[in-house]
């Protein structure tokens, strides 16, 4: 059955049954960046087995995250939550050392509604370590949105500055999980054009979290933080700048002229920065050139991937998308919208919460060059002739910055490299 419903813009709306990676995957990537955190995710076996396996060989490094596993009798209420939770709190006080602790919530604690912000404040106050609780589950979300979860409830808990006087600068935050060298990177350039950061969320560290105050400018540099940049506009009364992504040359001078314009800065350098980055780039760009592209839709990055490649010249022949925030990403929206123009082709077609199945129908029709796609279609597709790039990637390298743009189209351009090396030998 073909349910595509289509709304005001070029974007569809299908059924929601796509392949994507649970929101929980998101403490692989949190609790490495947030270096004095515990993350515990309170859930069953089911979401053990998908931690275990999905983040493969982490696994045996002694990571600071774990599993509060439900039994039975936390499911029929035989068991009181606080003392179970209260034990397994105070064993990773014990051991671990930590400043503090996330509580991930799960299918299983969303669908017997336990009040686990009512038991952390309990057991924070006897533990005398924060807790942080987020509920990154599978029912309302999708993998990077579980990031977005985590840094929504962070928030909270990020000390406020004082009322500044009327004549005092607003200051700039970004927000965003990446590694420190990569925010030290995009921090760098935004140095060039005279624009000081004042902090990141997360910072490295839970006790060096930045004090916002109402008023402070906010730009996120991951497309998938809507909620968090929500909590700063509500809670915080903070000024987002809604800008493309630092994704490739192109996203990244349009996040960074974004910012200037909206501080007042004037804008140096950039366009030349810009073009010696293409230009570095050509063996790779005439590779991708003229092909055909395809997005599945798992990890929300889509969008901004999908604007990156139409500059490198590749027809996208689908957008698939499982969330797409029109007002956050409205700078995404805009820039590949301009790109399109320019090239005189149509916008490409947007598809949110994606059925695979009838995109499985669609490949077999427009036949693309290249799908990128998570594991569970990338190898029959592969079977069935069909070069594939694996989506996760994108999620795990570093893509942010002209520093990584090589990196970025390494990634995009191997599998089709692989397959004509396969056909030369
Ligand atoms: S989808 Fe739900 S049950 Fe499955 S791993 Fe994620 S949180 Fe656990």
């Amino acid at each position: 059955m073909k349910t595509l419903v289509q709304n005001k813009t070029n974007s569809y709306c299908e059924t929601g049954n796509y392949h994507t990676f649970c929101p929980i995957s998101c403490v692989s990537w949190l609790y490495q960046k947030i270096e004095d955190s515990f993350f515990l995710v309170i859930g069953t076996k089911t979401c053990g087995y998908f931690l275990q396996n999905a983040l493969s060989v982490m696994i045996f490094s002694e990571p600071r995250y774990a599993m509060a596993q439900l039994e039975e009798g936390d499911i029929s209420a035989q068991y009181n939550e606080y003392s179970e939770l209260l034990k397994v709190c105070l064993k990773i006080k014990k051991d671990r050392l930590p400043k503090v602790i996330f509580w991930i919530g799960t299918c299983t604690t969303e669908i017997i509604k336990m009040d686990l912000e009512s038991t952390a404040k309990k057991i924070e106050a006897e533990i005398e370590v924060p807790i942080v609780v987020a509920n990154a589950n599978g029912l309302d979300y999708s993998f990077t949105q579980g990031e977005d979860t985590v840094l929504a409830a962070l928030i909270k808990k990020a000390p406020l500055r004082k009322n500044k006087s009327l004549n005092t600068t607003p200051q700039l935050f970004l927000f965003g999980s990446l590694p420190n060298f990569i925010s030290t990177q995009l921090s760098l350039e935004l140095s060039k054009q005279g624009i000081k950061v004042a902090g990141w969320l997360p910072s490295s560290k839970f006790t060096q979290l930045p004090s916002i105050a109402p008023g402070d400018f906010v730009c996120g540099v991951h497309p998938y933080l809507s909620r968090a940049a929500y909590t700063l506009i509500r809670q915080r009364e903070c000024r987002l700048i809604i800008a493309p992504f630092p994704i490739g040359p192109d996203g990244t001078r349009a996040w960074i002229e974004k910012i200037c314009v909206t501080l007042g800065y004037s804008i140096s350098g950039l366009k030349e920065r810009e073009k010696q980055i293409w230009n570095k780039l050509v063996s790779y760009t005439n590779k991708l050139e003229g092909k055909t592209v395809f997005f599945t839709g798992d990890n929300l990055l889509e969008l901004s991937l999908a604007r990156l490649l139409t500059s490198c010249k590749m027809k996208v022949c689908e957008i698939g998308i499982p969330y797409l925030d029109k007002r956050y990403q409205a700078g995404e929206l805009e820039l590949i919208e301009k790109i399109c123009k320019e090239q005189g082709i149509r916008m490409p077609k947007i598809v949110e919460k994606p059925d695979n199945y009838n995109q499985l129908d669609r490949i077999r029709e427009f036949q693309p060059e290249l799908v990128i796609t998570g594991m569970a279609l990338a190898n029959p597709l592969e079977a069935r002739g069909i070069n594939t790039k694996w989506s996760v990637e994108f999620t795990f390298a570093q893509i942010h910055g002209f520093g990584n743009s090589e990196n970025l189209l390494k990634l995009i351009t191997r599998p089709l490299s692989r397959t004509q090396h396969l056909v030369n030998t």
